[in-house]
Protein backbone atom coordinates (compact mmCIF):
# COMPACT_ATOMS: atom_id res chain seq x y z
CA UNK A 1 0.00 0.00 0.00
CA UNK A 2 2.69 2.59 0.86
CA UNK A 3 4.80 1.77 -2.00
CA UNK A 4 1.89 1.68 -3.75
CA UNK A 5 0.81 5.33 -2.53
CA UNK A 6 4.19 6.84 -3.23
CA UNK A 7 4.40 5.65 -6.95
CA UNK A 8 0.64 7.24 -7.96
CA UNK A 9 1.08 10.25 -5.46
CA UNK A 10 4.60 11.50 -6.75
CA UNK A 11 3.80 11.69 -10.41
CA UNK A 12 0.74 13.10 -9.83
CA UNK A 13 1.96 15.69 -7.88
CA UNK A 14 4.71 16.80 -10.70
CA UNK A 15 1.90 16.46 -13.70
CA UNK A 16 0.36 18.77 -11.00
CA UNK A 17 3.53 21.03 -11.17
CA UNK A 18 4.05 21.19 -14.81
CA UNK A 19 0.35 22.03 -15.75
CA UNK A 20 1.27 24.80 -13.47
CA UNK A 21 3.45 25.93 -14.62
CA UNK A 22 2.87 25.64 -18.33
CA UNK A 23 -0.26 27.33 -17.28
CA UNK A 24 1.96 30.44 -15.89
CA UNK A 25 3.85 30.25 -19.13
CA UNK A 26 0.55 30.38 -21.16
CA UNK A 27 -0.73 33.51 -19.01
CA UNK A 28 2.43 35.18 -19.74
CA UNK A 29 2.51 34.49 -23.21
CA UNK A 30 -0.95 35.75 -23.54
CA UNK A 31 -0.26 39.33 -21.44
CA UNK A 32 2.87 39.33 -23.74
CA UNK A 33 1.18 39.59 -27.14
CA UNK A 34 -1.81 41.30 -25.70
CA UNK A 35 0.53 44.35 -24.28
CA UNK A 36 2.95 44.15 -27.36
CA UNK A 37 -0.28 44.67 -29.85
CA UNK A 38 -1.96 47.32 -27.85
CA UNK A 39 1.22 48.93 -27.67
CA UNK A 40 2.22 48.51 -30.76
CA UNK A 41 -1.33 49.67 -32.23
CA UNK A 42 -1.46 52.85 -29.99
CA UNK A 43 2.73 53.74 -31.80
CA UNK A 44 1.61 52.62 -35.26
CA UNK A 45 -1.08 55.40 -35.04
CA UNK A 46 1.53 58.08 -33.97
CA UNK A 47 3.82 56.65 -36.99
CA UNK A 48 1.34 56.75 -39.35
CA UNK A 49 -0.03 60.35 -38.35
CA UNK A 50 3.81 61.73 -37.99
CA UNK A 51 4.76 60.52 -41.68
CA UNK A 52 8.96 61.61 -42.46
CA UNK A 53 8.73 63.00 -39.14
CA UNK A 54 8.54 60.15 -37.05
CA UNK A 55 11.59 57.31 -36.17
CA UNK A 56 10.68 53.89 -36.04
CA UNK A 57 8.25 52.38 -33.22
CA UNK A 58 10.10 50.87 -29.74
CA UNK A 59 8.44 48.36 -27.71
CA UNK A 60 10.19 48.59 -24.26
CA UNK A 61 9.91 45.56 -21.82
CA UNK A 62 10.27 45.32 -17.69
CA UNK A 63 12.17 43.19 -15.93
CA UNK A 64 9.92 39.99 -16.78
CA UNK A 65 10.34 40.85 -20.51
CA UNK A 66 6.59 41.75 -20.66
CA UNK A 67 6.19 45.21 -22.81
CA UNK A 68 5.13 48.02 -20.65
CA UNK A 69 5.43 51.10 -22.72
CA UNK A 70 6.74 52.44 -26.31
CA UNK A 71 7.42 55.47 -28.35
CA UNK A 72 8.07 56.79 -31.60
CA UNK A 73 10.80 59.87 -31.56
CA UNK A 74 9.60 62.82 -33.38
CA UNK A 75 11.29 66.31 -34.02
CA UNK A 76 9.75 68.85 -31.90
CA UNK A 77 9.38 72.04 -34.58
CA UNK A 78 11.53 75.73 -33.37
CA UNK A 79 11.48 78.88 -34.39
CA UNK A 80 14.04 79.17 -37.09
CA UNK A 81 17.16 81.19 -35.89
CA UNK A 82 16.76 84.01 -38.90
CA UNK A 83 12.82 83.29 -38.82
CA UNK A 84 11.57 84.12 -42.67
CA UNK A 85 8.03 83.83 -43.80
CA UNK A 86 9.16 80.11 -45.32
CA UNK A 87 10.92 79.53 -42.52
CA UNK A 88 7.71 79.53 -40.46
CA UNK A 89 5.13 78.20 -42.66
CA UNK A 90 7.30 75.18 -42.23
CA UNK A 91 7.58 75.41 -38.39
CA UNK A 92 4.08 76.33 -38.31
CA UNK A 93 3.13 73.25 -40.41
CA UNK A 94 5.70 70.69 -38.50
CA UNK A 95 3.92 71.71 -35.34
CA UNK A 96 0.37 70.99 -36.97
CA UNK A 97 1.80 67.82 -38.05
CA UNK A 98 3.09 66.91 -34.18
CA UNK A 99 0.08 68.31 -33.09
CA UNK A 100 -1.74 65.44 -35.19
CA UNK A 101 0.25 62.36 -34.72
CA UNK A 102 0.49 62.92 -30.78
CA UNK A 103 -3.36 62.66 -30.81
CA UNK A 104 -3.41 60.09 -33.59
CA UNK A 105 -3.88 57.50 -31.28
CA UNK A 106 -7.41 56.85 -29.74
CA UNK A 107 -5.89 56.87 -25.92
CA UNK A 108 -3.42 59.41 -25.92
CA UNK A 109 -0.87 59.63 -23.20
CA UNK A 110 0.04 62.08 -20.59
CA UNK A 111 3.42 62.06 -22.29
CA UNK A 112 1.40 62.67 -26.04
CA UNK A 113 -0.95 65.53 -24.10
CA UNK A 114 2.95 67.34 -22.91
CA UNK A 115 4.27 66.96 -26.79
CA UNK A 116 0.90 68.34 -28.19
CA UNK A 117 0.88 71.02 -25.58
CA UNK A 118 4.81 72.29 -26.60
CA UNK A 119 4.04 71.92 -30.45
CA UNK A 120 0.75 74.28 -29.62
CA UNK A 121 3.29 77.15 -28.29
CA UNK A 122 6.03 76.49 -30.52
CA UNK A 123 2.72 76.76 -33.34
CA UNK A 124 1.30 79.98 -31.62
CA UNK A 125 4.55 81.90 -31.34
CA UNK A 126 5.34 80.79 -35.19
CA UNK A 127 2.12 82.33 -35.62
CA UNK A 128 3.05 86.00 -33.99
CA UNK A 129 6.39 86.13 -35.43
CA UNK A 130 5.19 85.41 -38.89
CA UNK A 131 2.39 88.02 -38.24
CA UNK A 132 4.78 90.71 -36.92
CA UNK A 133 7.07 90.07 -39.90
CA UNK A 134 4.57 90.32 -42.52
CA UNK A 135 3.49 93.38 -40.77
CA UNK A 136 6.91 94.85 -41.08
CA UNK A 137 7.27 94.18 -45.12
CA UNK A 138 3.96 95.96 -45.54
CA UNK A 139 5.21 98.78 -43.42
CA UNK A 140 8.45 99.16 -45.55
CA UNK A 141 7.11 98.67 -48.78
ZN1 LIG B 1 1.47 57.86 -27.32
Amino acid sequence: MLNFTNISIKPAIKNKNKLTTNKLENAKQKLIKKNYDEIYEHEAAHKAAAGSLGGSIHIVNNSAGIPVSGFVPITIPAIPEKPTQNGLKKTIDHAKTVIKAAMAPKDPSAADYQVKAKAERTLSKAKSVKKKISQNIDFMA
